[in-house]
């Protein structure tokens, strides 16, 4: 039984581009947890955040986590799963866990470009370019402690796809 795949990082590293086609070179589901507590709760990220706080929106993430924790599957997690031990225990000890790592300028650079596609309020209020650095600051060290393996996302999303399924030792659909 195929164990499933979870997807970590900050915004804009790649969590749902790469899954989504990760998940289709193996032939596995793609599930995100942000789209599936969107669907479950019929509201955005930024409405669940105003209503209930960040802490609110954590707790329903765990939850979100483990709905959609199956085997065969892909889950881009949010950028935030990691902030709680639990979670970086449930994942590690369902799958294999992978860290896309890509520097503060590059994340911020992409977000930047494609503000639309970023329903999240932001953590700090401050320029997304500092955020960005306060942010994998903070969480590089929890991304690390989540996961079993390091991808270099800073390439074109079939390399880092391609460097995935290298290091799972996982052989392509294809
Ligand atoms: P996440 O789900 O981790 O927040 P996304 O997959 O939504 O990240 O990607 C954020 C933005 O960056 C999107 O516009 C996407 O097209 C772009 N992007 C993602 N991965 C790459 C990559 N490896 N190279 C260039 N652009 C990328
Ligand atoms: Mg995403």
């Amino acid at each position: 039984m195929a164990l499933p795949i979870y997807l970590v990082g900050a915004r804009g590293c790649g969590k749902t581009t790469v899954g989504q086609a990760l998940a289709s070179a193996l032939g596995y589901a793609f599930r995100d947890t942000d789209h599936h507590l969107q669907q479950t709760t019929r509201r955005t990220v930024a409405d669940i955040v105003a209503a209930e706080g960040w802490d609110g929106f954590r707790q329903r993430e765990s939850l979100a986590l483990q709905a959609v924790t199956a085997p065969a599957t892909v889950i881009a997690t949010g950028g935030g799963m990691v902030l709680a031990a639990a979670n970086r225990q449930h994942m590690r000890e369902h799958g294999q866990v992978v860290y896309l790592n890509a520097e503060a300028s590059v994340l911020a650079a992409r977000l930047a470009a494609y503000p639309e596609q970023d329903q999240r309020p932001t953590l700090t209020g401050r320029p997304i370019a500092e955020e960005m650095i306060e942010v994998l600051a903070a969480r590089d060290a929890l991304y690390h402690d989540a996961s079993h393996h390091v991808v270099n996302a800073m390439q074109h999303p079939d390399s880092v796809v391609e460097d995935i399924i290298n290091i799972l030792a996982l052989a392509s659909a294809s």
